[in-house]
């Protein structure tokens, strides 16, 4: 390898949505970039094994906080994105503008590119209809939610979604990684990233692990987008010492109501309908999983009478906005109680939750313990990042989960997303002026 083939104008570390976005945008803008992932890149099965190996081992992919909370993520090209539920949420957009990022032209940007719409008639379920009538019945303003889905793609009856779809219907990350390899990115999937490499304030690559061999990269810029767990570990390793503290998770429970008459309910796309308790921080929606992740949560709760019913069950789950407990000690546990302000909302999503699941003629209601799908807010936009999303180093930024800057308590990919295409457009700008700069100074023209 001659030494000009590992300099990039641009590395991307990790590509779940914000490395999706940044590594596709500043590819098609024409410049060269590196992308690294340490996870896998095998075709995506649909798989329960599979899903497993991805997201779900405790202390591996799966970090378990001291109170026993496992907080998900995804381990593979598309990050978490491989195992989402694909609601696109409409961002918070008043909230990241108090802190200076609107990013309002750049979501109605993806609108028009990803297959950003509510669910169609024919792939409906029993279940989250009667969800959303009953909740309608007592005056919830619950409706159809927005999801990342090619619908003309997407089965009836499949359960596969939080599997990782394999008939590319579930719109992800990975997609965005494609098409920035297939319009010339090199990437790397095995890569473990270990350190950024930095000089008298300023970051200039990154050496990463992979195959057991260590290497070095450079880049003019750097971008980190290893998830708001990885980001904050990475950060830390490389001399930054007041990341990781202070986060969010979104904690998220589900509440069952079996209902006797009810059939064909099983298999669906998750969230297909919702709504969002703004003020009290609490969003409800149905949450169809598969057969054997609805046993493993009845399990975890000790709910051992219910773990054969499936069928005729209504799965609603209740997610909120948390407090910022959550804390990564030393290089890599991970503490997040459940406080006593986010167990008030929790009981409360779950009564109403309850109250919803009766109307629509439940004999019975029980509820899994809290599973936290969303470490967020880990390195803040205001706390440790400028409204580019920049570090306290030069050309080093932060584009993933980690950036929010508050807690949202609300399915976080569109915003992510949204944030990551407004970084591209402002590496560009940046650097079409420096650039200029730098050309007049010294008759060439530079990198990124
Ligand atoms: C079960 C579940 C359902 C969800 N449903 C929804 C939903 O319906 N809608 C929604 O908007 N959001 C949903 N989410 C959340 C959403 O998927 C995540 O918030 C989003 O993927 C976060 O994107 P990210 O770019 O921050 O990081 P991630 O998607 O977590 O990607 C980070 C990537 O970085 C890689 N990485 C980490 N460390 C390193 C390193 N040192 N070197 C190299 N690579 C590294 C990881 O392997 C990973 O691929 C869900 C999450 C879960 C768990």
């Amino acid at each position: 390898m001659s030494s000009s083939d590992n300099k990039y104008d641009a590395i991307v570390v990790g590509t779940g949505p914000g490395g999706g976005i940044i590594a596709r945008d500043l590819v098609k803008y024409g410049k060269k970039v590196l992308i690294l992932e340490r996870g896998d890149d095998e075709p995506t099965r649909g798989k329960f094994s599979q899903m497993l190996g991805r997201g779900w081992i405790p202390g591996s992919q799966l970090p378990v906080t001291y109170s026993g909370k496992p907080i998900v993520r995804g381990i593979t090209t598309g990050g978490t994105s491989n195992i989402y539920t694909a609601t696109a949420y409409t961002p918070d957009f008043d909230l990241l503008e108090r802190f200076g990022v609107n990013i309002r032209r750049e979501v109605d940007e993806l609108r028009n590119e990803l297959p950003i719409a509510p669910i169609e008639d024919r792939l409906m379920n029993p279940a989250a209809s009667l969800f959303m009538q009953s909740a309608n019945e007592l005056g919830y303003p619950c409706k159809k939610l927005d999801k990342f889905i090619y619908q003309d793609k997407c089965l009836r009856n499949c359960d596969n979604c939080i599997l990782g779809c394999p008939n590319e219907a579930k719109w992800n990350s990975r997609m965005l990684i494609d098409e920035a390899v297939t319009n010339g990115a090199a990437f790397i999937n095995r890569a473990m990233v270990k350190k950024i490499l930095i000089s008298s304030g300023s970051a200039f690559g990154i050496e990463y692990k992979c195959k057991g061999t260590t290497t070095k990269a450079y880049g003019e810029k750097i971008i980190i987008s290893a998830g708001g767990i990885g980001t904050p570990l990475l950060l830390r390793k490389s001399g930054f010492s007041n990341v990781g503290e202070h986060f969010c998770t979104d904690p998220a429970i589900v509440v069952y109501g079996e209902i006797p008459n009810l059939k064909g309910t099983g298999k669906a796309v998750p969230m297909m309908t919702g709504f969002h308790l703004k003020e009290e921080g609490i969003m409800l929606s149905d949450l169809h999983v598969p057969r054997v992740l609805k046993s493993l949560f009845d399990i975890h709760a000790f709910n051992f009478g219910e773990v054969s019913k499936y069928d005729n069950v209504i799965p609603v789950m209740v997610k909120v906005r948390d407090d910022l407990s959550g804390k990564i000690i030393g290089n890599g546990l991970v503490d997040k109680p459940i406080s006593k302000a986010d167990q008030a909302k929790l009981d409360k999503g779950r009564e109403i939750a309850k109250q919803i699941l009766l109307q629509a003629g439940a004999v019975k209601t029980y509820s899994s313990r809290p599973i936290s799908p969303h470490p967020a807010a880990s390195v803040k936009i205001g706390e440790h990042l400028d409204e580019n999303l920049k570090t306290k180093f030069a050309n080093l930024y932060v584009c993933d989960a980690s950036a929010y800057p508050a807690p949202l308590g609300l399915p976080p990919t569109l915003t992510i997303l949204g944030m990551g295409k407004r970084l591209a457009k402002h590496l560009v700008s940046s650097a079409t002026e420096s650039s200029i700069g730098r050309a007049e100074k010294s008759g060439s023209v530079g990198l990124v």
